[in-house]
């Protein structure tokens, strides 16, 4: 440790955002930048704990203590290194990550805890800055070609991994443009797609071939990528949108929330040069429904829109702002979470069950019906309060009510089997009961986190390598085991 008992010394400092009326005038990320020397004190926060449980609380493994004592003692360059040994892209977790390592920090017992997104952001950023980042061409080539199938994270971290041992890779992406949920479901604001394009740029000059606007299994069959390639990565995300059925649900003015978001994604990078009415949120009175990260995309972006009022509909009870005695650390906190998006301007509503859309004699949705709930807390049932039924006058309904899982079209084609709760089934070696296909991400695991899809991304590379080539040498996932 840098400094012993710097925890002692520094309080936690997190990163500070520009003030509400500006940010919401444009799509650009909003945060100020925290001055180097003030990261340093921050890393000497990092404690001698001698079991540091950030490690399991990470997906990836990242080496936490190792980089802070770097940052403490000024090593950017090595702090860089040690960072990227697990993580291909702390460009996107730093910015975009929940952190289960701050949630598992040891410090977080007593104090704050080390405030380590922060820090994995700015060692990114100043190997961004400094030109430390640069593409690492393989020296040698195998004969082996691998295709990915889908351009988010869990594919791109797949892609180089595989190439960086000299595998000849090809990306496969339905979509116009690379990276997933990254480029069209996450808003600028909370991250400028410029971040996703330079990484896109390294990976293609380290040997990695994209193509884009190719929907595997409708522009090119399975069977065709079977016989041109040695082994296959399934990494398509999960996209099935969870629908709202309920009365009224066919009304003008309903939307799901990717549509909403992908469409004002689009808009931001000018390949939209107007909103469409329906997507516009301009003096409309919104109705989110939906708590979870995808809900707070669709506020922020309806603040930005210009929304006349923005309401959030949550069906589970209030968290409360501390852990209860259930959830102990260093398991992840069910506490209240407050978003930059929230801080925008938003009312919360929990314990709400919307029970019917409510449309005038044109079939435009006017207002939603709702009624309060409780939810039992050990055996999760859930009933209505009575006498607390509500209207509420909305012009547009937003569902955020996440996806079921991957789309059955390609596994179908494939024959390849979807396990219980619908994601693509495989063994724990990521690969499915076809020997030369694998799969990895959101598709795989259910929707989840980018870290988790780095980290899956990774893991299938391992195992695809060892599969051509009988062995590999790639990095594995440390073994502290999962929180
Ligand atoms: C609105 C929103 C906000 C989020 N915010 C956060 C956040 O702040 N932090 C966080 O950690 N996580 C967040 N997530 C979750 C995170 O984005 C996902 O867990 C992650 O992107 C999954 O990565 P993936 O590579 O498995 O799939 P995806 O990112 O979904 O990428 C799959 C890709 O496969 C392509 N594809 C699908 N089928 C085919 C086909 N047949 N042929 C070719 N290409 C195909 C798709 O077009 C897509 O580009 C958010 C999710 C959403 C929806």
């Amino acid at each position: 440790m840098g400094k012993v008992k710097g925890f002692k010394e520094f309080n936690r400092i997190d990163e500070k955002y520009l003030p509400v009326r500006s940010r919401l005038k444009n799509y650009n990320e909003f945060t100020i930048e925290v001055k180097k020397s003030e990261l340093e004190s921050q890393s000497a926060r990092c404690m001698d704990c001698g079991v540091p449980f950030c490690h399991s609380g990470c997906p990836l493994g990242n080496l936490i203590p190792d980089f802070n004592d770097l940052v403490y003692n000024k090593k950017w360059k090595d702090a860089l290194e040690v960072l990227h040994s697990t993580n291909n892209f702390p460009e996107f977790t730093g910015r975009l990550c929940p952190a289960p390592c701050e949630a598992s920090c040891v410090l977080g017992i007593i104090d704050p805890p080390v405030s380590i997104e922060l820090i994995e952001k700015n060692i990114i950023e100043e190997g961004f800055k400094n030109g430390w980042i640069k593409p690492v061409i393989p020296k040698s080539r195998t004969n082996k070609k691998i295709a990915i199938i889908g351009s988010g994270p869990a594919g791109l971290a797949a892609s180089q991994q595989l190439n960086s041992v000299g595998h000849n890779v090809t990306v496969f992406e339905r979509d116009n443009k690379i990276g997933g949920l990254l480029r069209y479901g996450i808003p600028d604001f909370k991250l400028e797609k410029n971040i996703i394009d330079r990484r896109v740029n390294i990976l293609k000059e380290e040997g990695i071939k994209f193509k884009c606007c190719i929907n595997v299994g409708k522009d090119i069959t399975i069977e065709k990528l079977q016989e041109d390639f040695d082994a296959v990565l399934i990494s398509t995300g999960s996209t099935k949108k969870r629908s709202l059925d309920i009365p009224g649900s066919d009304l003008h003015g309903i939307e799901q929330a990717m549509d909403f978001l992908t469409h004002n994604n689009k808009f931001v990078d000018g390949q939209i040069k107007a909103h469409m009415d329906r997507y516009n949120a301009k003096d409309k009175n919104i109705i989110v429904i939906g708590g979870g990260d995808t809900g707070s995309d669709c506020i922020g972006t309806s603040n930005r829109h210009g929304a006349e009022s923005v309401i959030n509909f949550e069906l589970s009870n209030k968290p409360g702002k501390k852990r209860d005695s259930s959830n102990p650390w260093p398991y992840w906190p069910f506490t209240l979470k407050t978003t930059s998006s929230h801080q925008e301007g938003v009312s919360r509503e929990w314990s709400i069950l919307t029970k019917k859309f409510i449309g005038d004699k044109h079939n435009n949705l006017v207002g939603l019906q709702t009624v309060n709930v409780e939810i039992d807390k050990t055996s999760g049932k859930l009933s209505e309060i009575p006498n607390t039924e509500k209207v509420w006058d909305c012009d547009m309904a937003i569902l955020a009510l996440g996806f079921t899982g991957p789309e059955e079209d390609l596994p179908n084609q494939l024959n390849i089997d979807l396990n219980s709760i619908g994601n693509i089934s495989s063994n724990s070696d990521y690969q499915t009961k076809k020997n030369n296909i694998f799969t990895a991400g959101d598709c795989r695991r259910g929707q989840s986190l980018i870290v988790w899809a780095i980290s899956e991304g990774r893991e299938a590379s391992y195992h695809i390598d060892k599969y051509l080539m009988g062995k590999s040498n790639l990095p594995r996932k440390n073994s502290y085991g999962d929180l």
